[in-house]
């Protein structure tokens, strides 16, 4: 008597790619746990646990591979990582991974492809990463009955990397009928430290508009991948250091630098007319906009190099009643112009990877080039507010 196979049957390739997938996820997360927002530490003991976990996996592969397996983590990170792109590793990946030519270290600083491997692996299920003070400011807003307080959290830490003293004392005090709003501003700023000055200043970006630390050369110049690729970026400006406060590294990461496109797009749906309310309901959307003419769009900014890995992380839009202050008429996920145009197959390969959108056809996926051309420009200056 057979047995019955119960449950998916994975394909000799699915699994392969599968375990491509994986190794790939770990070594990634490992090169970029090894580096904190103020650079890249020196390869030491003990390593990651993940880079020595994808080792491991990759070493077992290219042994079934007949292949010659890296010699040690610091063949991996030293050699297979900072010199050859993905698609000479012996491991299988979907061609809609688009892997080929993407190396995981560049200039000896994690690539873009290798932080959205990374961040894919962390298996997060919310959007924005969900750290303690995010959680308990959304918390205390909803108790309040106040979620504005959310959105206007968000929009400031975004748009104030760093502070003067004066300007600390004036943001916790900007909403003084709630007590709790003052402790939250000093939870997201630290102070600046020594080692992010040159000459008793520190540098803010002139493209993200965050904080720079200086490299060990000396030499000041951002580290976002958008900013390091622009050939036209704004030179930094300078604050006086003494005193003075910086946004939390992980508040950069998660909250400020996602926020970035979210913003630019408000205020050029606002610049032709729109009103346009950032986060509603406690960051259900990034943003809900009414046109002029009455149309509205609720709208999800997702900033992805990978459309591959992007399709994995797509929700679906919340349907909301047409009595709802928030109702919006049409929902649309929006990705930045620039990736489009960097890759031609950009909305195929993430129509074809996303259940999401398979699931709800009436989501229109647009650059954001597009959908602020789409809104009518009737020459009155709209608004960004956060609340209804
Ligand atoms: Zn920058």
């Amino acid at each position: 008597m057979s047995l019955t196979q119960i449950g998916p049957v994975y394909s000799g390739r699915a699994s392969a790619v599968r375990a491509g997938e994986v190794v790939l996820s770990l070594v990634a997360s490992g090169l970029v746990g090894m580096r904190g927002w103020t650079g890249v530490r020196r390869l030491q003991h003990p390593y990651d646990r993940s880079l020595q976990l994808g080792l491991d996996r990759l070493a077992a592969l290219c042994v079934r591979a007949g292949r010659d397996a890296p010699v040690g983590v610091q063949d991996l990170v030293g050699v297979w990582c900072a010199e050859r792109s993905m698609n000479l590793w012996p491991l299988e990946f979907d061609p809609d991974a688009q892997v080929d030519g993407e190396r995981l270290l560049i200039g000896g600083e994690p690539s873009e492809f290798c932080l959205e491997w990374a961040v894919s692996a962390q298996d997060v299920v919310s959007e924005v990463h969900e750290n303690a003070l995010v959680k308990e400011i959304k918390k205390m807003a909803a108790q309040l009955g106040r979620p504005e307080l959310y959105a206007r959290w968000r929009l400031f830490v975004t748009e104030h990397a760093v502070l003067v003293p004066d300007a600390f004392v004036a943001a916790k005090n900007a909403v003084l009928e709630v007590p709790q709003w003052a402790t939250w501003i000093e939870e997201s700023y630290g102070r600046v430290t020594a080692e992010m000055t040159v000459g008793g200043r520190a540098a803010v970006c002139g493209g993200c508009g965050q904080w720079i630390s200086p490299r060990a050369d000396g030499r000041v110049r951002c580290r976002v991948w958008r900013c390091a690729r622009r050939p036209d970026l704004p030179e930094p400006n300078w604050v006086e250091a003494r005193g003075a406060w910086r946004l939390e590294p992980e508040l950069v990461r998660f909250v400020a630098l996602p926020g970035g496109p979210e913003l630019d797009l408000a205020r050029q749906l606002a610049a032709r007319g729109a009103r346009v309310v950032l986060y509603p309901k406690l960051d259900a959307l990034d943003l809900v906009a009414v046109w002029p003419d009455g149309y509205s769009v609720g709208v999800d900014v997702k900033d992805w190099r990978s459309p591959y890995l992007l399709a994995r992380r797509i929700k679906m839009f919340p349907a909301w009643g047409a009595d709802d202050p928030h109702a919006y008429g049409r929902g649309c996920l929006v990705v930045p112009y620039d990736r489009v145009r960097a890759n031609p197959n950009y909305m195929k390969i993430l129509a074809r990877r996303s259940e999401a959108l398979r699931a709800q056809p009436q989501v229109e996926v647009i650059s954001d080039r597009d959908l602020v051309a789409s809104c009518p420009d009737l020459g009155v200056m709209g608004e960004v507010v956060c609340g209804p």
